[in-house]
């Protein structure tokens, strides 16, 4: 049992964004990314056999990683065997790297970056809390460039509140002029626990309505379609052979395994996720029981409903031969609602694949939750 995929969480920002539910601490302490950095490398000792010997994507996610030392990032990525064309993506805040940091992470063996660009409209980043405005976006892509990186994604959250349609056209387009390989559009979503939530429940901040926050969207996937940009998942359009392989890897129910605070890991039946404070994830590493010692066997039934809901994200759909080969059961005697939409026509069927036609991916939600068991 080996994967060929890593993640790898690096739970540092600048400055916590409202919006935010993934696990991260506001430090630019050195000393305190030095512990965090010595217990990646204890964590991945623990799963030395779990690895594979040609290790095909690497993940470097936050929290913002680009705040590593490119030497550190270096020192992490030595510890696996990657073939020459794996991918080894870096998350960029637009205000945490310039263009010699760039090229020390390029150097170092990143071979994509994921930029957060959010919006191209500064009040728009403002309303986010996020730290960088939108000049600090075009510089970083441009300095990304220059550094030699040939793969890069821009990321946009659409609905933020105050955003207009004619703003959405703005922002996706200025995104489409500096020509990235990859986009990740996503719906502003109100987690629970955050700032956010608690201004919007206060009266302070208002969500726009779920019907415009969807005509944004779509605005905003109009734009990369009519810039060559292929949707191939609910929330990610790429230029022609430039999906992500890690994205993908995950949307086809493939093995993973992730290192650090909060990282999930998914290794056959086995899923589990690791403690999202740094003292219980020290701990976890110190007493060796991190991984799949500590690892649930995921009920069969929570598989199957993972493997319908990943497969009906991607614009190709899930495989029912797959689904059979896996679980050794037809997708269709399994879930018994498929027929219901199938015949509906809200469900499309045909070369061994069901899926949702790109017009009906609004109804994702409400589809999904239907049909599952
Ligand atoms: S920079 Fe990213 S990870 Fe950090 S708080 Fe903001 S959204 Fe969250």
């Amino acid at each position: 049992m080996r994967t060929d995929h890593i993640y790898i969480h690096f739970p540092f920002c600048k400055k916590k964004c409202p919006y935010c539910d993934f696990f991260s601490l506001v430090s630019g302490n050195m000393k305190e990314y030095r512990e965090y950095i010595d217990h990646l490398h204890k964590e991945a000792d623990l799963y030395q056999g779990y690895f594979s010997d040609n290790i095909r994507t690497v993940y470097f996610g936050g929290g913002t990683p680009s705040l590593m030392d490119p030497d550190d990032l270096r020192e992490i990525l030595l510890r696996f065997k990657t073939g020459g064309d794996a991918e080894v993506t870096l998350e960029v805040n637009p205000a945490t790297a310039d263009y010699g940091k760039l090229k020390a992470f390029m150097e170092a063996g990143v071979t994509r970056l994921s930029v957060g660009s959010q919006s191209f409209i500064d009040a728009e980043l403002r309303t986010l809390g996020r730290i960088h405005g939108v000049n600090d976006i075009y510089e970083v892509y441009e300095a990304a460039r220059k550094a030699g990186c040939g793969n890069m994604n821009l990321d946009l959250i659409t609905g933020i509140p105050g955003s207009t349609p004619a703003g959405a056209l703005y922002s996706a387009s200025e995104l489409c002029r500096l020509e990235p390989e990859h986009v990740s559009v996503y719906i502003l979503t109100y987690y629970e626990g955050t700032p956010f939530t608690s201004l919007l429940s206060s009266g302070r901040l208002k969500k726009l309505e779920d019907d415009v926050e969807i005509e944004l969207f779509s605005l905003s996937a109009g734009v990369l379609a009519r810039h060559g940009f292929e949707r191939y998942e609910i929330s990610n359009f790429s230029k022609p052979g430039r999906r992500s392989a890690h994205n993908m890897n995950t949307w086809d129910f493939g093995n993973y395994i992730g290192l650090g605070a909060s990282a999930h890991s998914f290794l056959e039946k086995f899923r589990w996720e690791n403690p999202q404070d740094l003292a219980s994830y020290y701990k976890k590493v110190e007493t060796r029981s991190s991984g799949i010692i500590t690892g649930n066997e995921v009920q069969e039934k929570d598989l199957k409903n993972e493997f319908l809901m990943l497969g009906l994200r991607k614009i190709s759909g899930l495989n029912v031969n797959d689904y059979a080969k896996i679980f050794g059961t037809p997708v269709g005697s399994d879930f018994e609602k498929l027929d219901y939409y199938i015949n509906k026509g809200v469900l499309l069927c045909g070369n061994d694949t069901i899926r949702l036609p790109q017009n009906m991916l609004d109804v994702f939600n409400s589809v999904v939750s239907d049909i599952i068991i």
